[in-house]
């Protein structure tokens, strides 16, 4: 795998268009800018990887649009070494950008081919400190939790209870919800038994499913 001077020029393009279209986390832009997004994707689309779009990624799902990956981990306002939970690792591209953040990554995925793809790209890039599960992220991953931040980067008909058991006190879930289209949600844990919610704009993921998936 090779970055190139071409790359990184690409990388640059993209991270000037995510701060027009309004990102202003600069931790998050600077992570992406450090991170070839090119390494998450199929040969295939190699030349299409510093668009701002989303891609297939096999078994059906897909690497987020460059825009939501900014959009939710600036939501997560990630601090260093904050424990942070991702549901859904697909490629592992989100998981190398909170792990950049500094945080230290639990990630879970349910189709065991991209489980054990993203783990081993994971190992060949080292971008920090990530640990991959294969397991059902609807039951979150109570041996681990508390977590400070939880991000859900499928679509979720509703907000599991695990997710909000397994938050510190404080701590906040970023998740989609809805059929169809979805509802960014960032809720913060309050109390033992109080949650805010805040509503935050419309987006479109692939559907967070029930169950695990064998290869
Ligand atoms: N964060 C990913 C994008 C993931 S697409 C990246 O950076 O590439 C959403 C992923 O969520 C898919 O890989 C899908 O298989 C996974 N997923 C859906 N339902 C799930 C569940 N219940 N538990 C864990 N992962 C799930």
């Amino acid at each position: 795998m090779k970055d190139t001077y071409r790359h990184k020029g690409l990388r640059r393009q993209l991270i000037e268009e995510l701060a027009q279209k309004g990102i202003s986390d600069q931790a998050v832009l600077d992570a992406m800018q450090v991170l070839p997004r090119h390494f998450f994707l199929d040969k295939a689309f190699e030349e299409w990887a510093y668009q701002d779009k989303a891609f297939p990624i096999g078994n059906e799902q897909t690497i987020s649009q460059p825009y939501t990956v900014a959009f939710q981990t600036s939501l997560l306002n990630v601090q260093k070494r904050q424990k942070v939970l991702e549901i859904g690792t697909g490629s592992g591209y989100q998981a190398s950008i909170l792990a950049l953040l500094g945080a230290r990554v639990y990630t879970v995925e349910r189709q065991e081919a991209l489980y054990l793809r993203a783990q081993q790209l994971i190992a060949q890039l080292k971008p920090g400190n990530i640990r991959c599960y294969w397991r059902d992220g609807y039951k979150g991953l109570p041996e681990f939790a508390p977590f400070d931040k939880i991000l859900v980067t499928a679509g979720a008909p509703e907000v599991p209870t695990p997710l909000l058991q397994q938050l510190t006190m404080g701590g906040q879930l970023v998740i989609p919800v809805g059929k169809g289209a979805q509802s960014m949600l960032r809720i913060t844990r309050v109390s033992a038994d109080e949650y805010e919610q805040e509503e935050l704009g419309q987006f479109q993921f692939v559907p967070f499913l029930k169950g695990l998936h064998r290869k």
